[in-house]
């Protein structure tokens, strides 16, 4: 064993001299392999980057031949640097050749070290590449050589991330991997292209100093940062503030379990010790961290490590002082907006227009801000795994909202061919637009209710855009979900009556408060529940607990004085919850009655058909009820037992299945037989084939997304009707049925030339 360490301190000391000295990059980085190497008494010290074609060369070495600077690759898959980078761990050995793992390249010469030292150079969790030293002699590195090697590699990831590494590259190698294209697949949220630059709704802490001179000093830096942090933790706790959306009390559990954490914090101290100051030490820690978790495939391990990523970030905050800015001032154009998790009323602080897209590493198909960002029009995904750790604000992304995919820095072909694919998108919506004003009438003459969803003010804008006559659900949790506080009696009224202003002459059914299961008010207790799809929610609340029902009535009726009001009720699964809400709803009439206020024309109140056990019952529901809505997107979930939100199973079965259409088809003869009105206001309204089939079924009325009115009345506009009934219910009828109608449905659609 030679000499010992000199000190990682001082090691970082020089490093910072190199980096400020005026010298091309490659002249750089021989200079700091040359001091890496004399300070840790190692005969080679090597740097090998990450390429964006899984590679990793040789950017510069002491002490290996240096001919085989940016000569020498290795996979992924290949050796010991590999491994590291792989793994994202260091690896000490002190007879690296025995090793299973090691590969011989002669071109390097290395065949002479016996011991080998290497660290992954990290950043975000990521590795950008790989830093190793080596030793003539068999030896044992300690502990601190790890560190201080793991902390001198922190410095080099800046370099690479900070893009000073791509002249260098060898060429044809697509540069380091910071500037690698990906294609990702996430969840599809709200449809549409979008093609712009990456901003960070919550945009990193820039570190500028990474060394510090004075250790001690830095230790009470974090001390005290440590103890606001917990400080600022309890005040939240204590005042149940909410500062940030998506905040819960057990979040904030989990942040003081960690800011008291001590292994934590002594991996903190340690990384302090090697030279860095205190929020360098927190990145670095935190990049460990990330490295280590983001490898795990236990669900529970991965939400820690968001937990502790917003600890980090809130220390980091504490440190250096910057401010909890959000990307919303200064929104460049053309922005894909990246957020860990998001809520509804954060969307709406950015402006629209110039909004290009939306990715949520979190939040999915029916988080309320997926909720808001589909009523905005905003093309987005959720579900991107790891995707803030994959990039760098500024970066090329294009997503598609229908399909989920996300590519990051794409290859220029790849950008013409979704460009094309944007315009092609814009181009059909053009000649849908002009549909507007056009009637939805199948080609044999037989008139369609064609209506839209809402849930905020901005969505009432489709209604003339689209040309749907009405709205055909309006969810109000959605005005709820972006309240800053419950809404009261007066203020809901002063909104309700908004939006019939707006709609004018179109009819707006108001769909009750349908919170409970995974929709959230900020401000009510949430109540932890095994199954709460399956648990107190919606109606069930509103009759549990009668202010919040009786309320909203109130409102509504206030809302509409001498106009049709329309109100449907979700989830109801037996006929005496409807009773119970028809009488607190006559309650509330005759005390406007009593009180001598004007009262609405016309009140009508019908149900939501979403809990299977009301189609047991079908004639009496028709008879009791003014009007039934299908909602087939919790209808699907409790008729086949598959929880809508879990991708495992979602898409599991199809809509199209006979045992889901053959009650359906219950659903459009018993309204038939009353002269009552059925329609149709879930998803499945909205997409062609599924659409043709409803028709099929009997079905006159739809309500569905604005984005889908177009396409699907120039779908009504060219379909024989009475055919498709036929077509339909043939082979519905067919006892030996067992296999979905899609294949024979797109066969219906291209023998009658229906193009979607
Ligand atoms: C449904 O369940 O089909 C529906 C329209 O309601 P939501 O999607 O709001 O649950
Ligand atoms: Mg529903």
């Amino acid at each position: 064993m030679r000499g010992a360490l000199v000190g990682p301190r001082v090691l970082l000391r020089r490093l910072r001299e190199v980096m400020s000295e005026p010298a091309n990059a490659q002249a750089r980085l021989d200079r700091i392999v040359v001091l890496i190497a004399n300070n840790m008494v190692a005969e080679v010290c090597s740097v090998y980057v990450a390429r964006a074609d899984n590679t990793l060369e040789l950017y510069a070495t002491e002490g290996l031949n240096r001919e085989a600077v940016h000569l020498t690759t290795m996979r992924l898959d290949e050796g010991l640097v590999g491994l590291i980078a792989r793994e994202a761990q260091p690896l000490a050995l002190s007879d690296a050749q025995s090793h299973p793992a090691f590969s011989y390249k002669p071109e390097t010469g290395e065949e002479i070290y016996a011991s080998f030292l290497g660290v992954p150079i990290l950043r975000g969790g990521n590795a950008l590449g790989v830093l190793v030293v080596q030793n003539r002699a068999a030896r044992v590195y300690s502990e601190e050589e790890i560190e201080a090697l793991q902390t001198t590699a922190m410095v080099l990831a800046e370099m690479i991330a900070g893009g000073e590494l791509e002249s260098l590259a060898r060429p044809g190698s697509g540069g380091t991997v910071v500037r690698r294209s990906l294609a990702l697949m996430a969840q599809p949220i709200a449809e549409g292209v979008g093609l712009g630059h990456a901003v960070l709704h919550e945009p990193r802490v820039e570190i500028k100093n990474l060394v510090a001179d004075d250790p001690e000093h830095e230790l009470k830096r974090l001390q005290s940062a440590l103890e606001l942090l917990r400080a600022s933790i309890d005040d939240l706790m204590d005042s149940g503030g909410l500062s940030h959306a998506g905040e819960h009390r057990d979040v904030l559990e989990t942040f003081r379990m960690f800011a008291q954490d001590r292994g934590w914090i002594r991996r903190l101290q340690e990384a302090i010790h090697t030279g860095l100051t205190a929020e360098a030490a927190v990145e670095r820690v935190q990049s460990d961290v990330r490295a280590r978790l983001l490898r795990q495939t236990d669900p529970y391990l991965r939400e820690r490590l968001h937990d502790l990523d917003d600890l980090a970030n809130r220390l980091l905050h504490q440190l250096t002082g910057a401010a909890f800015t959000l990307a919303a001032e200064n929104l460049p154009e053309n922005a894909i907006l990246v957020a860990r998790a998001m809520g509804p009323a954060a969307l709406l602080e950015y402006q629209r227009l110039r909004l290009r897209g939306l990715i949520l590493e979190e939040g999915g198909a029916t988080s309320h801000v997926a909720i808001v960002a589909r009523a905005l029009g905003i093309p987005t995904v959720g579900k991107a795994e790891g995707i803030i750790g994959l990039v760098e604000p500024g970066d090329a992304i294009i997503i598609d909202g229908t399909t989920g995919e996300i590519q990051v820095r794409p290859q220029p072909d790849i950008e013409a061919a979704y460009a094309e694919k944007a315009r092609l998108r814009a181009r059909r919506q053009e000649q849908y637009r002009a549909l507007r004003d056009k009637p939805a009438v199948s080609k044999d003459g037989q008139p369609i209710d064609l209506q839209m969803n809402a849930g905020l003010l901005v969505d009432l804008a489709n209604l003339d855009d689209t040309g749907a006559v009405g709205v055909g659900l309006f969810r109000t949790e959605i005005l709820f979900m972006v309240a800053p506080s419950l809404p009261r009696a007066q203020a809901q009224e002063a909104l309700y009556r908004t939006i019939i202003d707006i709609a004018g002459k179109r009819p707006v059914t108001f769909r009750t408060l349908d919170i409970g299961g995974d929709k959230v008010l900020p401000y009510l207790r949430k109540v932890d529940e095994e199954n709460p799809a399956l648990g107190w929610r919606a109606v069930r609340i509103g009759l549990d607990r009668p202010a919040l029902l009786r309320t909203q009535f109130r409102a509504l009726l206030g809302a509409a004085p001498d106009r049709d009001l329309r109100i449907m009720l979700p989830m109801v699964a037996t006929l005496e919850e409807f009773d119970m809400a028809q009488a607190m709803l006559a309650r509330e009439r005759e005390r406007l009655r009593r009180l001598n206020r004007s009262q609405p024309k016309q009140v009508q109140l019908g149900v939501m058909l979403e809990v299977p056990s009301l189609l047991f019952d079908l004639d009496q529901v028709f008879e009791r009820v003014d009007f039934v809505s299908v909602g087939t997107n919790d209808l699907m979930q409790f008729m086949f037992a598959v929880d809508r939100e879990n991708t495992l199973v979602s898409n599991r079965f199809d809509p199209l299945h006979p045992s889901f259409l053959r009650p359906l088809r219950r659903v459009a003869e018993a309204a038939q037989r009353s002269g009552k009105k059925a329609s149709i206001c879930g998803e499945m309204a909205g997409r062609p084939l599924e659409a043709l089939a409803l028709l099929g079924l009997g079905f006159r009325s739809f309500s569905m997304s604005p984005s889908n009115v177009g396409p699907i009345k120039a779908l009504v506009r060219a379909v024989d009707l009475a055919a498709l009934e036929r077509f339909v219910l043939e082979r519905l009828d067919s006892v030996d049925r067992a296999r979905n109608l899609r294949a024979e449905l797109s066969e219906f659609a291209a023998a009658h030339d229906l193009s979607f």
